[in-house]
């Protein structure tokens, strides 16, 4: 996917402050932070959604979701966190390469969207 953000991020042709990578996902800082510490989980292999995720690729995701408990003391979120993925408009997704948001290091407010 040649216009993808991530995946330039991922070829280095756009920088970003990466914490972790492994063979599966890599790990990078938010560039506009929605709590005092905001990470993207971004698999390696290019699809946009849940909806065009393989077993493969479930199975990545996982692999890379329980790398995350050994990385809160250096990531800054032994507190807790919350992994949201956004899907579709509704949910404002924004890059169409799936991504897992990584959010903490504050007390993390669970509003009521309706309002
Ligand atoms: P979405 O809205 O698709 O769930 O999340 C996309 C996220 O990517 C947003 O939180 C946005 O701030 C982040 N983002 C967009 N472009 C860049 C970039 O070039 N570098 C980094 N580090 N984050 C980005
Ligand atoms: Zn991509």
């Amino acid at each position: 996917m040649n216009d993808c953000i991530f995946c330039k991020i991922m070829k280095g042709e756009i920088p970003s402050e990466k914490v972790y990578e492994d063979d599966d996902v890599f790990v990078i800082r938010d560039i506009d932070p929605k709590a005092e510490k905001h990470y993207l989980m971004i698999p390696k292999r290019h699809y946009k959604t849940i909806a065009e995720m393989t077993d493969d690729d479930a199975a990545a995701l996982i692999r890379g979701l329980r790398r995350i408990p050994g990385l809160v003391d250096r990531l800054g979120l032994s507190g807790g966190y919350r992994l949201v993925i956004n899907q579709g408009d509704d949910a404002g997704q924004t890059v169409f390469h799936l991504h897992v948001h990584i959010l903490g290091g504050q007390p993390l407010d669970f509003p009521d969207l309706r309002k």
